[in-house]
């Protein structure tokens, strides 16, 4: 249902930043090709993510998300200008995370996900904890908080959202028939 995660981890470096990118525009060309939503993760790489990004919907757009967001409210715009979406984990909930829940705050709702990571990233009060999908709910939570809404809007409002991108899930697999 989708290409990735893909892209780019300056943090970690497993593998040299060329083959990094020669990688990441691979995959963007297939989600091009097939129209799947490409899964992208950047971490320590804004500047870099944002300008391969833009290259490549040069070329001609393609639908994504960046996955596990924290990376600056700058790189947020862009991505949304492009018509991709944002997917927060439970990084949102963390009290060091400020600046991360101003830049929620200031995205439009239509274009946001909630997302675990698991088995990373546990929200608080899971904090530390080998994280599952149903500690989804903390983080959906503290979003609905974020963006001013009740939490039956903000998981009407992500789910839609996320149909509306993987449009290959049908409703009923999230709805029932
Ligand atoms: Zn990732």
């Amino acid at each position: 249902v989708g290409i990735g995660e893909t892209g780019l981890d300056f943090f970690y470096e497993h593998s040299p930043r060329e083959a990094q990118e020669t990688a990441f525009r691979a995959h963007i060309a297939a989600s091009r090709e097939t129209g799947l939503p490409l899964i992208v993760h950047t971490r320590d790489a804004d500047e870099d993510t944002a300008r391969i990004l833009a290259e490549e919907m040069e070329k001609g757009a393609f639908p994504g998300l960046l996955h596990c967001f924290s990376s600056s409210r700058q790189l947020a715009e862009k991505a949304v200008d492009f018509g991709f979406y944002i997917s927060l984990s439970g990084i949102l909930t963390f009290k060091k995370a400020e600046e991360l829940r101003e830049t929620a705050e200031a995205l439009p709702l239509d274009r946001l996900l909630v997302e675990t990571d698991a088995p990373y990233l546990a929200p608080v009060p899971k904090r530390g904890k080998r994280n599952e999908p149903s500690f989804v709910v903390h983080t959906a939570a503290k979003l609905a908080e974020v963006k001013g809404v009740s939490a039956a809007e903000l998981a009407e409002a992500t789910t839609e959202n996320f149909l509306k991108l993987f449009s290959r899930v049908p409703r009923e697999a999230v709805y029932g028939a």
